[in-house]
Parts: structure tokens; sequence; C-alpha cells
């Protein structure tokens, strides 16, 4: 008979959830206060970068109105009496409006009035193609054959071939391009031979054709004519430079020339006055601040160029917005990114004066370098000990201030407007906040892994536990149960016989023996099973002891032959010594005998149903250093799947039927064996029956000690 086998039950759940329950609460709790600290954290950060946000958004907007409507106001007297180049560089030179860039005069519709944008294309009309049909062909050809004369610095030839390309030019239509450049050429090539008189009448030639007295001037020619004046004023003295100089910065017929090649040419005449005049010569700084002017016109130009192509439309449409009757004359601003600037330009009414110094002016723009006005007062948010990092962008989106390279992934930065620019709010050390958040997450997962592992190991160990103490319990009842019945059959023999006996109902005398014998065998039957019960009472408390001798096997085996066989004939059985070898082993003796005892009347017992001539065979050999005792039947064997189980306390095959039995005698046996160092196994016969093997080491082979103490052990 099997042992109870463990099923789910209800002492399994209750205790399963005495541990599982308060340990999920925990899981819940520790979850909960990890996330209560993250949002916690998380929160702390918000309204703390809230609080820095607020705080920038007041500073640009007082930096911008501490500064603009200063600027505004001293820009309507410089404006009137300098001119917006002079201005735009005069109120520069004041710290607080290092931001200025530049000056500019709108009309009524936002047009320019001052500056001109720069020319989008150079005019080139003298180019043409030189292999192209036509009379201009002709000259190009002559040009370039004078350019080749010219590289190998055959100068006079040069000239000489000039005057007879001019000459024949002239004899055609002395209005064609190449005439100009011709006659240009010349010119250039006279100075280069120090001819100064011819020069400079060629050159004046020039000039006057481009730019001809208080007449149209001849567009496309622009640059011939400023070359011709540079030479001219640099065949001159001092002050014929600085006259070209004052001219080109006022006069508005240069407007057609490109700038880079104005502000080239004032570079190079500038040079040429600081080579010439000493340090203390009032020439000179005139000609730096001449300079100084043109740069700055170059400038404003460039940003005219810009003016018209984006800010102008856009200027159109917020002034729409601006109402026009507020007082004082109200302002519009615009911030846009140019190039790689933010910029804001601020335009207000213009004043009288102003409308009276340039014809058609309405408005006057003040381009300022936002970044530039900015950040003074953004020093402190661009500290890098602060814990935030502010970025601003422009309207465009364009960064005047960028984020900074890190951002925790699931950041919202607080933003606010202000002035058309967006600001934003970063945490500065990112990665600190990245690192947190990792370290918030992992604890979660270690919390959550180790409750897991301990959920798993203790619900491991509790169902185990629980799976025990059904089985102990179980045991105790069956023990109970089976020994009981064990005890109740003999004992009704020796009543019944002992009765039969006392009341003498004994047919006779050879009756009287039987009967008595049979009590007697009961006896000894019962005997047997209590020594067995006590035995295996004391092994499952670990005081079962053996005192072990010397013994020799062999004649043991016959003893135990020769006192069993007639208990064995009794029960249907035939018990064959086949002992014939030595064997010493060192044993309890006793202990040694019941075991075997065990085996053989287990022999019969399980002899096959109606067989009453089973022939039970008892073995001895020598296996290297041990000792093997085999106990033969032809039974009815033991099912290969259980023949390990046997051995097991209460355990009793499926085949056992209705033989009586406790499932204790194999366990016994298997103590017995295992506490000498040997062993016990069961298998199958071949042919039917069941075959035992006690194996025990042979004398002297454990440890070299003769007798060893066996210390009592459980099963
Ligand atoms: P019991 O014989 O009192 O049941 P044992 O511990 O001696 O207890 O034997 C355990 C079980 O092993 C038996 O119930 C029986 O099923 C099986 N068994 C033991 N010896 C034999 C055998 N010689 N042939 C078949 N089965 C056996």
């Amino acid at each position: 008979m099997s042992l109870p086998r463990s099923r789910f039950s209800r002492r399994h759940l209750l205790a399963l959830c005495t541990f599982l329950v308060p340990l999920a609460v925990l899981a819940l709790l520790g979850q909960n206060v990890l996330r209560r600290q993250g949002d916690e954290i998380e929160a702390g950060i918000l309204s703390e970068a809230r609080l820095y946000l607020e705080n920038a958004r007041s500073t640009v907007e007082q930096q911008i109105d501490r500064i603009m409507p200063d600027l505004v106001a001293e820009s309507r007297n410089a404006l009137a009496d300098l001119g917006p180049v002079r201005a735009a560089l005069q109120l520069r030179e004041q710290e607080r409006y290092a931001a200025l860039l530049d000056v500019i005069v709108l009309d009524e519709q936002s047009a320019l009035v001052w500056p001109q944008p720069p020319p989008t294309t150079m005019s080139l009309a003298f180019a043409r193609d030189p292999r192209g049909r036509g009379p201009e062909s002709g000259i190009s050809r002559g040009l370039n054959w004078v350019d080749l004369l010219l590289t190998k610095g055959r100068f006079e030839e040069a000239a000489e071939f000039l005057e007879f390309l001019i000459g024949e030019i002239e004899k055609a239509d002395e209005q064609r391009a190449g005439y100009v450049l011709a006659r240009f050429r010349l010119a250039t090539v006279h100075r280069r031979l120090g001819q100064l008189a011819p020069a400079a009448a060629e050159f004046e030639y020039v000039r006057d054709r481009v730019f001809p007295p208080g007449g149209q001037l001849s567009r496309g020619f622009d640059y011939l004519g400023l070359m011709s004046e540079t030479a001219l004023a640099e065949m001159g003295g001092i002050d014929d430079r600085i006259d070209l100089m004052h001219r080109m910065a006022s006069n508005p017929r240069y407007a057609g020339v490109a700038d880079d090649l104005l502000t080239a040419v004032v570079e190079r005449l500038v040079e040429e006055i600081v080579a010439v005049t000493g340090d203390q010569e009032p020439q000179r700084d005139e000609a730096l601040l001449l300079l100084r002017e043109e740069r700055q016109r170059a400038q404003t130009r460039r940003f005219a160029g810009a003016y018209d192509a984006i800010l102008k439309g856009y200027l159109r449409r917020v002034l729409l917005q601006v109402p026009a009757d507020e007082e004082p004359p109200p302002d519009a601003q615009i911030v846009a990114t140019l190039g790689r600037s933010t910029t804001m330009l601020w335009v207000r009414d213009a004043t009288e004066d102003e409308r009276d110094r340039y014809r058609r002016a309405a408005r006057i723009g003040l381009h300022v370098d936002l970044g530039l006005l900015l950040a003074p007062a953004l020093g402190e948010f661009i500290a890098t000990d602060s814990p935030f990092a502010l970025a601003i962008h422009d309207p465009d989106d364009e960064p005047l201030v960028a984020p900074p390279a890190t951002v925790p992934t699931d950041y919202v930065a607080p933003s606010a407007d202000v002035r058309g620019l967006r600001l934003e709010v970063y945490p500065a050390d990112a990665e600190r906040l990245v690192a947190e958040a990792d370290s918030r997450l992992r604890s979660s997962f270690v919390l959550f892994a180790a409750l897991f592992v301990a959920a798993f190991a203790g619900a491991l160990w509790l169902w185990r536990s629980v799976n025990r103490e059904a089985e102990l319990a179980s045991l105790k009842v069956d023990l109970v149960s089976r020994v009981s019945h064990e005890l109740k059959t003999p004992l009704a023999l020796i009543r019944m016989y002992g009765e039969t006996l006392l009341l003498g109902r004994a047919r006779g005398e050879a009756q009287a023996q039987q009967f008595g014998g049979i009590i007697a065998r009961e006896s000894e039957r019962l005997t047997t099973m209590i020594q067995r019960i006590l035995d295996f009472s004391r092994q499952q408390a670990g005081t079962l002891s053996y005192s072990p001798t010397r013994v020799e096997l062999a004649p043991l085996l016959h003893r135990i032959c020769d006192a069993y066989t007639p208990h064995l004939e009794v029960r249907g059985a035939v018990l064959s010594d086949m002992v014939n070898v030595e064997a010493t082993v060192i044993c309890d003796e006793n202990a040694c005998e019941s075991a075997i005892v065990n085996l053989l009347e287990n022999a019969a017992k399980y002899a096959l149903e109606g067989d009453d001539d089973q022939e039970v065979e008892v073995d001895l050999r020598i296996d290297g250093d041990r000792a093997i005792i085999e106990v033969r039947d032809r039974g009815r064997g033991i099912p290969a799947a259980e023949c390990d189980q046997i051995f097991d306390p209460f355990y009793r095959a499926t085949n056992s039927g209705e033989v009586r039995g406790a499932g204790i005698g194999l366990s016994l046996v298997r103590h017995f064996a295992e506490s000498h160092g040997g062993g016990i196994a069961a298998r199958e016969r071949d042919g039917g029956g069941a075959v035992f093997r006690l194996t025990l080491p042979l004398a002297g082979t454990v440890d070299g000690a003769p007798i060893p103490a066996l210390a009592p052990s459980t099963t």
C-alpha cells in the first residue's frame, strides 16, 4: 500500500494564504513608497523649475524694458543729428547699447528709405561672350590680346594697341560697352608706365561716363567709375582720398556698387593714409572714422537686404495689429533669426526732424542683437552651478540659448513666452536625474525579484512541510491500524486454540499437540512482530543501535536455514541452502539474523496463491570486498517500478493482495544493511519470482578497523 499522496487541500490554501497575502501587501506597499518617492522628487523639481522659469521670464522682460525704451529715446536725437550710420556707431559706443547693430529708415509702407539694399547681382555689361558675333566680339578679342601683352609685361605695345583699338571703336560707335573698358585699360597702362597726365585724363573720362556730373548714372559700369575715382584719388593727395571717402559715404550714386568692393576700396585708401600720415595727423583719425562708417554702412546694407527679403512682410503684419491711436505712438517689435544670430527689430515712428531729413521717412527701425542684449542679464541663468539650464528659442524655433545635450526622456520642459521668445527650463544635471530614475527602477525591480524569490521559496517550503505533516499524520494512523490488525490475528488464534485446550475439547493427544504447536508458533510470530515494531519505532526515533561482532556468514546462514526449514515447510515452501563459500563480516549478528529471517518469511508469505511447493534459495557469494547474500523465490514477484519503494516504511507493493503485513520489515532490513556499510536491493527474478540481495562489506575492509562502532541512524 502506498503512502498518502500530497494533494492540494484547505490546509495548503490556508498556509499559502497566511504567507503570500502579507508578502503581496508588502510588495504593493513597497512599490507605492517607491512611486511616491519618485513622484515627489519629480514634483519638487518641476515646481523649482517653474520658479526658475518665472524668474528668467521676468529677467528677460526687465532687461528688454531696461535698455530698449532708453535706446529708442536716444536714437531720436542721434538720428536727426548724425544720420543712421553715425547714430548707430555712436550709440553702440555706450556699453549698455552694445547690442545695437543697425538703424534703418522706413516709409509708410515699411519699405526701406535708407539704406538701399545691395544689388543682388553685379551688372557686367562689358563682359560679353568673346565668342559671340558682331563688333562687340571684335573688341573682346582685342582686349584679350591686351591682357596677353600685359601678362608678358609688354606695356608699351599694350598702350599702342589700346590706342589703335579705341580709334577703331570711335570710328564705329563709341557708345559701345567695350569702349569704356578699353579707355579704362589704357588709363591703367599709362599709370603703370608712369604717364600720369594721360592716365588721369583717361580715368576722368571713364568716371564722367559712369557717374556723369549731375546726370543719369550709367548702370552697369559703376565699378569702373569707382575704380577710376579711386585711381584719381590715389594719384592725388591725402585730401583727395578723404574727399572720395566722404563722397562714398554720403553720395547715393555708389549704391549700385557691391558693398564688399566699396569697403575694400575704403580699406585700401585708409591703409595708404595711415601709412603716409603720422600718429597725430587729424586725417588719420578721420580716415579711420570713415572706415568704421563704411563698415557700418555695409553691414546695414546687408541687413537691409535681409529686411527686404524676410522682415518687411512680417513687420507689415505686426504693424496691422498695433492700435494706431495709442499715445505715445506705438512701437512694434519683431524677433527673428537672421543668419546665425537672433535679431530684434524695434520699430518706432519717425520724428518731425527725421521726416524732414529723409524724404518719405515714416518709421525708424533699430536692429538689435538679442543674444547680446540679454547676455548681461542671463549670466546667473547660465552659471554652471545652477541646478537648471535655461533654453531660449525665437519664433522660428531657433535656439538663442540651446537646451542641454542630455534631457531625461519623459521630461516635459516648463515653458513661458516673453516678447516673442520662448523660454524653457531643463535640469542642468540631467544625467544625475536619469541615474536617479534608473536607480528607483532598479530598486523596484530588486524589491520585486526578492519578494518573488522569497514567495516562491517560502511557498515551496510551506508546501513541502504541509505535505510532510500530512504524511506523518497519515503514517501514525497507518501504523496504529496496521499494527493492531497484525496483532489481532495471532492473538485471536492463540485465544481460540487456548480456549479449546482449556475446555478439553481437543480430540486426542495428537490434536492437543497440534493446537499447542499453533499457539506456540503464533506467539513466536507475535513476539517477532512486536520486536519489529519496537525496532521500527526506535529506528524512527533514531535510537536503534547495533552491537557489531565478527560474524562468519556461512555457519550463520546454515543455522538459519536449518532452523527455519520447518517453519517454511509449514507455509508450503521448500528452502534450499546453497551456501558453499566462507565469508566474514562485521555486524550485529542478531540484527543480521532478523534481516535474513525477514527475507525468508517474505519469500514464503508472497508465494503464488495455491503454490504449496515453492522453492526458496539462500545463497552466499563474494564479490570483491563484499559478501552478497541472496534470497530467491518463485513467488508473485515485485512490480519493476516498486523495487525501490518497498524498502520505504509502510510501503506495500500493489500486488501484495490479501497477504497480511505492516510494511515495516524491509525498512528495518535496509536500515541494518546501510548502517553496516552495505545495501539491499530487490529485483524481479528471471522466470518469475523475486531476488533480494543483501550486501555487506567483508571484515577488515571498513577503514581497516576490525569492529567499527555503529552509530544509531534513522532512515
Ligand atoms: P510486509 O511484508 O509486512 O508487508 P515488508 O516490509 O516485509 O512488509 O515488505 C514490504 C512489501 O514488499 C510487502 O508488502 C510486499 O508487497 C513486498 N515484498 C517483500 N518481499 C517480497 C517477496 N519475496 N515477493 C514479493 N513481494 C515482496
